[in-house]
């Protein structure tokens, strides 16, 4: 089964919040994060009671479930595609490129240069992450690949606040979500749809 989040991530994708858990206490408060639950070893949460003002759908009637079907109250992560909910992934030291089935071509900011060959641009940033730079064929621009337009389709960090059962570009971060997550690292964050299979982490 494909499963389908939406994916924020600080715009630095070396920054992390200074404290993970006073941003988990503070997305509770918010209304943002309800209920913990275990889903694949690492702890999600419902959807807080504000989570419906907290991110703005974008179609006129959206088909979203905030809550477990009603057999299954007691074990929500046996239908964790049902309904939506939140994620938080700690990637590690250093930032990961993060990719799913929907990942599109990234393109060169200055000219919108279409990058076909990105899965090298990434293997030769793997190599070097601290000195790659992609050239731009066609306008001469260096980038690193973060810089790159994804058309937010993929991301990069070492932080990611993960919300299950949103397909692409169905829904946005509201602004006081945003608010939010950058006060806890300090930076603005922004976002990516992530579309993939069963397996627990979001790397491939
Ligand atoms: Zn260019």
């Amino acid at each position: 089964m494909t499963r389908s989040k939406l994916v924020l991530t600080p715009n630095d994708p070396q920054v992390v919040p200074a404290d993970a858990e006073s941003l988990v206490r503070e997305l509770g408060t918010l209304g943002f994060a309800g209920r913990p639950f275990l889903l694949l070893g690492r702890t999600h949460y419902l959807p807080g009671d504000r989570f419906l003002e907290l991110v703005t759908f974008l179609g006129c009637s959206p088909v979203v479930a905030l809550v477990p079907p009603l057999d299954a109250p007691a074990d929500p992560a046996a239908h964790a595609d049902a309904f939506c909910h939140v994620g938080i992934w700690y990637a590690g030291e250093h930032p990961e490129f993060i990719r799913g089935r929907n990942t599109a071509p990234p393109r060169c900011r200055e000219c919108r240069h279409r990058e076909p060959d990105w899965q090298k641009v990434i293997e030769a940033w793997r190599s070097s992450p601290e000195d790659y730079r992609w050239l731009c064929p066609t306008c001469g621009h260096h980038a690193s690949p973060f810089e790159l337009d994804w058309r937010q389709s993929a991301g990069f960090g070492r932080f990611f606040l993960e919300i299950w059962g949103i397909h692409p570009a169905e829904a946005v971060p509201g602004p006081a979500l945003l608010e939010t997550l950058r006060h806890a690292a300090g930076e603005p964050w922004g976002h990516f749809y992530w579309q993939g299979d069963e397996r627990p982490s979001m790397l491939p």
